[in-house]
């Protein structure tokens, strides 16, 4: 049942994930410690992209003034029939295929009973046993760089995809005691991923609902805002002991944030652990939570199954689709074609990552960031397009430096205000050795801010060019060694101190011309005058 969608905005950072979770019995220290390993299942509900709602051609537009998008159907006037919407299901299997699942050719719908206000109909129409695609599996890299100390692979398998139709909302009005009805997004198109248990902390969540965000994205298949509840996260967690079957499981509903998503799961695993530990049992229950605190409250137990009714849906014939890239196939009339559909599959996040390794030679982390914002790829490729650029001095700037004065002024990379072709001329005045890094980033700043001059004209007006000539970095050098005798001294005295001193000539050099100096070159010179004999 899906309920109403609060808004969340949370500011807490990724917390540190633990694997497995400790049972610490402070009163009896001789009893052997016991490891938990907690378990995670998801339940995903998408919203299709579509301008109409599932069966009916009542618009979805986002944030229309409460019940203005209600049609008869929606509304469960009698005698109204639903009409399945095809777009849908050619996104639905569109999804299907993307996550490796076997389309079935055969889907039916069913009626789901529950008794809620914002349920006018008195049931969800949604598939059970028959759903449009079963069996996949979604692979991903984990990595949150403040938790892990480099990316590593997981998959996990999906049971099923099933269409359904979103409920309205309630809105609880709680100074004037009443509760209101919202049927706006009522009849709005959502698959449902059911993924298998196969996660074992928040991180490894976070992970499969980013990779599945970017694959939905890039599919158009949902906008996956989560703050607009476009796609909403289930999580089922349990804890249970190496060797044994899957503890009791509670259910998280209707996550919002991927951050959510993380702390509910993280929380729920302490809380399990600690009941266990103290000679407790977990309930299987329903909780929901709260964002503020952090924590997750219980809703409704489970204990007893409630009966949802299934039924058949009398008024939805069974959802056939044929495959004419199968040997035999039958054409059905007015019905879609899986081939088709298979055929305009775009490249997708892995191939990407594994296309921009190879062409330009990037390690995984920096593929991983490039690919984890269509923008961010785009602006890239962009950059890139002029081949003689190098790619490792393109990912520094942009994915350090760029993305620093972005996440500043809390920008996106679609709105920055350097373009690509601006951003490659300042990669080219730093690939050509006519300004250093230090000055790159002035430069950089300098345009972020809105200075409309070419970066070359910056350069120039500020007098930022590096120094290479040879005469002038030769005075430079014999000045800083003459100011610096007792460095100079350590120098040839502790060979340990070899390095340091060097470094602290070279940061001289650097003050001294306001980063101008060209640093291969200094080091040069101070090199043979520090050490005649090497040269
Ligand atoms: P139900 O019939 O109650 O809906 P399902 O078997 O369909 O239960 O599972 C629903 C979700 O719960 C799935 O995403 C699945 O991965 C997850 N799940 C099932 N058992 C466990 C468990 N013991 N621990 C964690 N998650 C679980
Ligand atoms: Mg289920």
């Amino acid at each position: 049942m899906k309920l109403p969608v609060t808004c969340q905005v949370m500011r807490s950072f990724w917390s540190m994930t633990h694997r497995s979770y400790s049972l610490a019995v402070k009163t009896k220290p001789s009893v052997k410690r016991k490891v938990w390993q907690p378990v995670i299942g998801l339940e995903i509900h998408v919203q299709i992209s579509s301008e109409s709602k599932i069966f009916s051609r009542i618009p979805t537009k986002y944030g229309a003034p409460p019940n203005s998008q209600v049609g008869v159907f929606e509304a469960a006037h009698p005698g109204t029939l639903p009409v399945l919407n095809k777009k849908c299901v050619e996104i639905a299997v569109k999804t299907a295929l993307a996550l490796g699942c076997t389309v079935n050719k055969v889907s039916r719908f069913d009626r789901k009973h529950y008794f809620y206000p914002d349920l006018p109909a008195g049931y969800q129409i949604t598939q059970l046993d028959h759903p449009i695609a079963s069996r996949g599996h979604l692979e991903f890299h984990v990595y949150n760089s403040a938790v892990h100390k480099k990316p590593y692979r997981h998959g996990v398998d999906i049971v099923q995809i099933q269409l359904e139709e979103d409920s309205g909302k309630s809105l609880h009005d709680s100074e004037n005691h009443r509760c209101l009805v919202d049927l706006n997004r009522a009849g709005q198109p959502l698959m449902e991923i059911v993924f298998a248990p196969g996660l074992h902390n928040g991180e490894e969540a976070a992970a499969l609902i980013k990779e599945l965000i970017l694959i939905l994205t890039r599919l158009g298949a949902s906008n996956c805002l989560m703050e607009e509840g476009s796609l909403r996260v289930d999580a089922n967690i349990s804890v249970h002991q190496k060797g044994e079957p899957f503890g009791t499981r509670t259910e998280v509903k209707n996550l919002n944030s991927i951050r959510a998503v993380v702390k509910a799961i993280e929380f729920e695993i302490e809380r399990q652990t600690e009941i266990l530990n103290s000679g407790g049992r977990v309930v299987n229950e329903t909780r929901s939570f709260d964002a503020d605190k952090k924590e997750t409250v219980s809703m409704r137990d489970k204990e007893v199954v409630q009966d949802y009714r299934f039924m058949p849906e009398p008024n939805l014939p069974p959802l056939r689709l044929y495959d004419s890239d199968e040997p035999g196939y039958k054409k059905i009339e007015g019905s879609l074609d899986i081939a088709t559909i298979r055929a305009s599959i775009p490249e997708l996040p892995d191939a990407t990552r594994e296309r921009i390794m190879t062409i330009y030679k990037i390690p995984l982390v920096q593929a991983i960031t490039l690919t984890s914002h269509e923008g961010l790829l785009h602006y890239f490729e962009e950059v890139m397009e002029d081949t003689s650029r190098n790619s490792t001095l393109v990912c520094n700037l942009l994915l350090i430096d760029l993305l620093a004065l972005l996440y500043e002024k809390d920008l996106h990379i679609n709105v920055c205000p350097i373009t690509p072709k601006v951003f490659g001329e300042i990669v080219d005045l730093q690939q050509s050795g006519t300004i250093a890094h230090q000055n790159t980033l002035r430069l950089l700043k300098e345009l972020f801010e809105g200075n409309e001059c070419s970066p070359a004209e910056i350069v120039e007006a500020n007098k930022w060019q590096t120094i290479s000539d040879p005469d002038v970095l030769e005075e430079l050098c014999n000045q800083i060694l003459s100011e610096n005798e007792k460095l100079v001294k350590k120098y040839h005295t502790n060979s340990k101190k070899k390095v340091r001193v060097m470094n602290n000539l070279m940061a001289a050099a650097r003050v001294a011309t306001d980063g101008r100096a060209k640093p291969a070159l200094v080091k040069q010179i101070f090199h043979r005058k520090l050490e005649p004999s090497k040269e």
